[in-house]
């Protein structure tokens, strides 16, 4: 009798050839089960992931029905990740970091999502148009703070 382990399981691959002379004299089987219970794809994925902390600005950004650019987009402003002209030009890369559009300020985070004239319009205008009441809109602190405030309990209106 020889072993038959599974080809595509790649993670199997090691054991599967340790196992090469290693005689059986008997049908054998792998099975993965919780003592007392069954198998389930649940169990087992639960079983070996790394659990980690869940961050509080994980309720505002990642959500079931995003579509999947807002949400990169709004985790990298959490981590304060998004190129801007600003670090850009402190890593040597552009020559300038003045704004684009043209109003003569440095863009950073702030400014390109709060301090520029155009951008300060769209999000006032958003902010109406969704019924938010929060008049602090002036720079990305403020916001994040106010927005992981609005998580407690259910009531967040994305
Ligand atoms: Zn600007």
């Amino acid at each position: 009798m020889n072993w038959n382990w599974p080809t595509h399981v790649w993670q199997l691959r090691d054991i599967s050839r340790a196992c090469t002379n290693i005689h059986i004299g008997q049908r054998d089987a792998i099975d993965w089960r919780r003592v007392g219970g069954s198998f389930s794809f649940k169990l087992a994925w639960e079983s070996i992931r790394s659990s980690v902390v869940v961050v509080p600005s994980g309720k505002i950004v990642w959500f079931s029905s995003a579509i999947p650019r807002h949400p990169f987009c709004l985790w990298l402003t959490f981590q304060k990740a998004h190129l801007t002209l600003d670090k850009l030009h402190s890593f040597g890369i552009v020559q300038s970091s003045l704004c684009p559009s043209g109003c003569g300020q440095q863009e950073s985070l702030d400014h390109l999502f709060f301090e520029c004239a155009f951008t300060k319009n769209v999000w006032s205008k958003a902010l109406k148009l969704n019924n938010c009441t929060f008049a602090d809109a002036s720079n990305w602190e403020n916001t994040a703070t106010w927005a992981l405030e609005q998580t407690l309990g259910n009531h967040f209106h994305r």
